[in-house]
């Protein structure tokens, strides 16, 4: 393995080669880490090739905040010629002696990359059937990592593998989710997709059930409360601005026109949701005191980084969290920038239990 390659949201190449620089570091590993502004790409390389095991554990997608996909690139094939790429990529893999159980290809998110999707869709079997032939892809087996073919440009890819149980299940990490009919804005699949990315299957099951009470503070006009009561739930949606009809009218909705940052509920509820828009360092005071006093379960908040210094806000979010919590117990911090988030990141926060 030469190294990791990370998919982000074209402009967040810096904050992504500054965590993937220090998950490198800690590691031990001795390399540099390129990345292009606004690319959507980013690249660790080691300074020479080492053993996969060396890398175990360093390529889970849910750690770094800014990547939206993470790999373990072994080769990066250039001058692919037009009539047949099938070729060299074939060599190039079949080279490292690997075997993979799925193939996937991919552009990185941008408009001038994203012209090349129609080109991976069509290369995506004929490739296929050349890795079966030489048994490097063998796809009833299971357990294999996946192989990511990501094309930089026409004549550029890079050959990088993944785990299925440490990465992002869609390609390219970019959840396809359909816009709901009753949801009032489309921040709705902010909140779907934080569902999606920050909790097990498990934790969906047990926490996003019907019955149980949620707060919704800075709720209007109701897309993230749509999420909730559409699963059963009730809701209490703080905010001064009116919530959409639709969502009032799906009856387990209760409005509240005060202050998100002064109201505490009258009970104990399940999930505390904050998209409210405010200074990060703010939200996850108010966050953390709800974990910490037992007002809420569990939260998933928005943090709203419009500055340039986004890592080092995150961080002091994450300090500030850490502190209020330190006498209260272990907790779970989960943090991500999703695709439907824009100069922002999601985060969830529970107590273990
Ligand atoms: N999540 C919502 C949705 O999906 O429809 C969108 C929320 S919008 C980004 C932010 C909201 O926070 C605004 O409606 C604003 O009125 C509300 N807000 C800002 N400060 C607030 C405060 N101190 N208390 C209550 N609501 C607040």
């Amino acid at each position: 393995v030469s190294g990791l390659l990370g998919f982000c949201r074209a402009g967040f190449e810096k904050e992504l080669a500054a965590e993937l620089d220090e998950l490198a570091a800690e590691a031990g590993l001795i390399g540099h880490v390129r990345a292009k502004p606004d690319s959507g790409l980013v690249v660790y390389e080691t300074y020479e090739p080492l053993p996969a095991p060396v890398f175990e554990g360093l390529a889970d997608w849910r750690v770094p905040v800014f990547v939206r996909q993470l790999m373990l690139w072994f080769a990066r094939v250039a001058d692919l010629p037009e009539r047949d790429r099938a070729t060299p990529l074939r060599d190039a893999v079949k080279a490292t002696g690997q075997r993979f159980g799925a193939l996937v290809l991919e552009t990185p998110d941008t408009d001038e990359a994203k012209q090349r999707s129609g080109f991976c869709r069509r290369f995506a079997e004929p490739l296929a059937n050349v890795l079966k032939q030489a048994s490097a892809l063998r796809p009833s087996k299971v357990g294999l990592p996946v192989l990511h073919v990501v094309f930089e440009d026409a004549q550029t890819a890079w050959l990088a593998s993944a785990l299925a149980e440490e990465s992002s299940p869609w390609p390219m990490g970019i959840p396809r989710l359909r816009m709901p009919g009753g949801a009032p804005s489309r921040s709705t699949l902010k909140l779907a997709e934080a569902f999606m990315t920050l909790l097990s299957e498990e934790e969906r099951t047990v926490t996003l059930r019907a019955g149980l009470r949620a707060v919704d503070l800075g709720a209007a006009p109701g897309g993230w409360t749509w999420q909730l009561a559409n699963r059963g739930m009730h809701v209490t949606a703080v905010d001064n601005g009116p919530i959409a009809e639709s969502v009032l009218a799906t009856g387990m909705v209760e409005h509240l026109r005060v202050d998100g940052f002064t109201w505490r509920p009258p009970r104990s509820v399940e999930w505390l949701v904050c998209d409210m828009v405010e200074q990060p360092s703010r939200i996850a005071a108010l966050v953390a005191d709800w974990i910490a006093t037992g007002r809420c379960r569990r939260s998933i908040f928005n943090l709203k980084l419009p500055m340039k210094r986004r890592l080092d806000a995150v961080a002091q979010c994450r300090a500030l969290i850490a502190k209020r919590l330190a006498s209260v117990g272990p907790f779970d911090l989960r943090i991500k920038h999703l695709y439907h988030d824009r100069d922002e990141v999601t985060a969830y926060l529970a107590l273990h239990r």
